[in-house]
C-alpha cells in the first residue's frame, strides 16, 4: 500500500509515521500555539460583542 491516512486528521496521503506535517507540527507544538491562541481570542470577542455567527459545525 502506498497510501496512508494520517491518524490525527484522516487526510490520504504518504505520510511519514502515518501523521501528516501539519499534525505532526501540532503535535510538536511548533507554530500552532500561536494560532489556537488567536483563535481562542477570536472567539471570545465574539461572545463578547454578542453577535450569533451562526452555529459551529462540529465534524
Ligand atoms: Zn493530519
Amino acid at each position: 500500500m502506498d497510501k496512508n491516512r494520517c491518524m490525527v486528521c484522516a487526510k490520504e496521503g504518504a505520510f511519514e509515521g502515518g501523521i501528516c506535517d501539519p499534525c505532526k507540527a501540532s503535535i510538536r507544538g511548533e507554530a500552532i500555539e500561536g494560532q489556537h491562541q488567536v483563535k481562542k481570542d477570536a472567539d471570545k470577542s465574539l461572545h463578547k460583542e454578542g453577535t450569533e455567527i451562526g452555529k459551529k459545525t462540529h465534524g
